[in-house]
């Protein structure tokens, strides 16, 4: 039987085509057939077969964004005693909004490194909602004491919130560890979360620690190895990114305290960096949550950025976007304030951009997919503008500068009119 794709060929012409990686086509147009970029170049190139489809006229086209880390957890405080005691279906609500205005924000893909991302998924993929693709690690693995330990709750009243479905996992020894890899597959994991170090905020929680063991981290890199699944290490003290590395982790997480050894050992591995700078700098900027040590580590972050991308590291955007709150300055749908970060440590736009999109998928691993690209085969994932970022970065940390975005060949914003609920 012949299948008639002709009707379903849609087309679009940009005054500049940004493809994500390479250099940007003026004058450049992309056909595109249900799920799929079809075409890709010069207008003047465009094949005959393609020439009768009318297009649509956007001024900017560039690949739909990833941000490589967030968390959909429904937490209105900068505490993971609030994510473990905010009921899930408040945490779900919320974060309904959020993954609406992170597509919005021409947010197209996500990768959710612990929390309800795999449940808001479902919901986005069966079309109930309007949000990112989400790529999700499930929980994150930490070690009994370490960062994803909650201490204000007593340990057997934890370990029953973690069977009842709260985004976190602990474990200590190989045997655990492994098991802990695959209860997060078993649970629809894309990618597996670990915390090497301590985090900022927690009390007793030591940044400077490293807290799984060498031996824990290669058994649980093994598993998910085996299970074609990538290993995201969660890592402020320099020791932890080191020892994460060797392990076999493929993405580190913040580095925040990144020393030159690290950044060499990441050039050679070829690891990707997502530095998050966004967490980083907003705990710093705001006494009100009195996120002290943030100020005291910030400085070091931007410098161990700078020197990283001035080493060659590889990099993807990631925001480490957590809070549900209006009464902050910065939250969902601001994902792309972070590209401006990204030009402040040293990159041009285009290689901001590059990090924003074409590198994405290699936050997957083995589980990468063809997006975050401009090319033949790739996914129709793709947003217009109004103004150029190559001229002005700080134009794609603001929603209101992405007046069309396309999400697997559907356009789910149009015009500047942003994306509701009802549609
Ligand atoms: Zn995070």
């Amino acid at each position: 039987m012949r299948v008639d794709t002709a009707s379903k060929m849609q087309r679009i012409d940009a005054q500049v085509l940004i493809p994500g990686r390479g250099s940007p086509i003026t004058n450049g147009t992309l056909i595109f057939c249900e799920k799929k970029i079809t075409f890709v170049g010069e207008k003047s190139k465009l094949p005959t077969k393609y020439q009768e489809i009318s297009p649509i006229e956007v001024p900017i086209l560039m690949p739909g964004l990833w941000d490589c880390h967030v968390h959909l957890c429904g937490s209105a405080r900068y505490s993971l005693g609030d994510v473990a005691s905010t009921h899930m279906v408040v945490a779900g609500a919320r974060c309904a909004r959020e993954v609406v205005a992170m597509l919005n924000a021409g947010f197209t893909s996500v990768r959710e490194l612990a929390s309800y991302g795999v449940q808001l998924a479902t919901v986005i993929d069966e079309g109930w909602l309007p949000g990112p693709n989400i790529y999700s690690s499930v929980s994150i693995l930490s070690t009994t004491s370490g960062h994803g330990n909650v201490r204000g709750i007593p340990l057997d009243v934890l370990w029953r919130k973690i069977e009842n479905g709260t985004p976190l996992y602990l474990c200590d020894g190989v045997n655990e560890c492994i098991k802990g890899v695959r209860v997060q597959i078993r649970k629809g994991a894309k990618v597996i979360k670990l915390a090497a170090s301590g985090g900022i905020v927690r009390e007793g929680d030591d940044v400077f620690a490293q807290q799984f063991s060498d031996k824990e981290l290669a058994a649980i890199v093994d598993e998910a190895s085996r299970n074609n699944l990538l290993v995201a290490a969660h890592c402020h003290a320099n020791k932890a990114i080191l020892a994460a590395i060797k392990a076999g982790c493929r993405t580190i997480e913040h580095a925040t305290l990144i020393e030159d050894d690290a950044i060499q050992l990441m050039v050679e591995k070829d690891v990707l960096l997502i530095a998050t700078r966004g967490i980083v700098k907003f705990g710093a900027e705001q006494p009100e949550i009195a996120v002290r040590e943030h100020c005291k580590i910030n400085k070091q972050h931007a410098e161990g950025y700078r020197k990283a991308v001035k080493a060659g590291v590889r990099i993807a955007i990631g925001t480490d976007m957590l809070l549900n709150s209006f009464k902050l300055p910065w939250g969902y749908g601001m994902n792309g304030v972070e590209l401006k970060s990204a030009v402040e440590a040293g990159m041009t736009p285009l290689q901001a951009i590059e990090a924003a999109t074409a590198n994405g998928p290699a936050s997957l691993g083995p589980k990468a997919v063809n997006s975050g690209l401009l090319k033949e085969g790739f996914d129709a994932d793709f947003i217009g503008l109004d103004k150029n970022p190559l001229e002005d970065i700080e134009i794609l940390g603001d929603a209101k500068n992405i007046i069309h975005v396309w999400k697997g060949g559907k356009l789910f914003k149009t015009n500047g009119q942003p994306i509701g609920f009802l549609n």
